[in-house]
Parts: structure tokens; sequence; C-alpha cells
């Protein structure tokens, strides 16, 4: 059977993901990990630059799935990315009292990663205000390749790093490339 482009299934990582916090320690930046894995929020107007998919969905940096269309995209001033409607097939909500508030927080339910909260100050036609952690959305889809620094060893004292070039998620291997 040949694989065609249509055959990958860019939505899932199959059965990687990590089922430990160690493990997603491994996979994740730090940032990454501090917002999705810690329940952090990154400064504002600090998170990366972001950029839809091709097919124009902003993706979970955690798992892959597409959370957000560009179409709901707007622009709030808050210093976050912000969209009005979110994909309730992948997204889910809870409240949050940390910090002496009740929000509304904002979760990945394919990996339980928090990306950020849901505000009712939102613009037409849903009124609603996703304020999302740029980091915790995918940013490396258009490339096809990436650079991760990885930790190789560790010391009590010392960490080694090394960088490893490697597909980025969502990419297809072109078949027979064994790398
Ligand atoms: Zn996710």
């Amino acid at each position: 059977m040949s694989e065609t482009e249509s055959d990958i299934d860019t939505t899932s990582k199959g059965d990687a993901l990590p089922s430990t916090e160690s493990e997603w320690q491994e996979i994740l930046t730090d940032e990454q990990y501090e917002i999705l894995r810690e329940r952090g929020t990154e400064p504002r107007f600090g998170g990366p630059n972001i950029e839809p998919d091709d097919d124009g969905q902003y993706r979970c940096a955690g798992c892959n799935a597409p959370l957000f269309d560009n179409e709901t995209k707007f622009d709030s001033g808050t210093g976050w990315p912000s969209f009005f409607d979110a994909n309730e097939e992948v997204v889910e909500t809870q409240v949050d009292t940390r910090h002496g508030m009740e929000r509304i927080e904002v979760l990945c339910s394919r990996c339980g990663g928090h990306l950020g909260h849901v505000f009712e100050d939102g613009p037409e036609p849903t009124g609603q205000r996703y304020c999302i952690n740029a980091v915790a959305l995918d940013h490396d889809t258009d490339q096809e390749w990436v650079i991760s620094l990885r930790v190789w060893d560790e010391y009590p004292d010392i960490k080694i790093y090394r960088y490893e070039l490697c597909w980025a998620e969502g990419v297809a291997k072109p078949p027979g490339d064994d790398i």
C-alpha cells in the first residue's frame, strides 16, 4: 500500500502521547510545559508569533489537535491570541477558581493541556473571547524541519543539551527516506 498525504492523520500523533509528566517534559519546551502542563500564563505580548496551518487551523502544541480556525481569530488588543469560537470536538472548558477569581479555563480535550481562558466579552457572532497562550499553539507546522533542543545528559549541577533535527509535526515524510 502506498502512503499518500491523505492517509496521514495530522490531527493526532497516534499512540505517541506521553503518559507521564516526565515524558511531557521531554517533548515540550520549558515554556510549553509551564503553560500546557502546569497551567501557566505567558506574559502579555510575550508569546511567539503563531501562524495557522495550511488548512487554516491553529493546533495544540502538545498533541497537534486542531483547536481554532483562523476565521475565528481576532485582534483583541490584549497581547494574547484571541478567538471568538473554538473547535468543540477538541476544546473543553472547566471552572478555574485559582488566584481568587472564577474564570473559565480552556483545555485541549485530547491531551488535557491548559490553553488559556474564555471570557464573555468577545465579538459577534458568539460574544466569546478565547484568550489563548501563543506558546500552547503549535507554531512550527509550516516548517518541514525543526531543530529542537533536547536534554542529552544530566548531572547534579549541569545539563548537557544537544540539538536534534526532526520532522515537524504533521509533515508527511517522503516514502523511503530513512532519517
Ligand atoms: Zn492537545
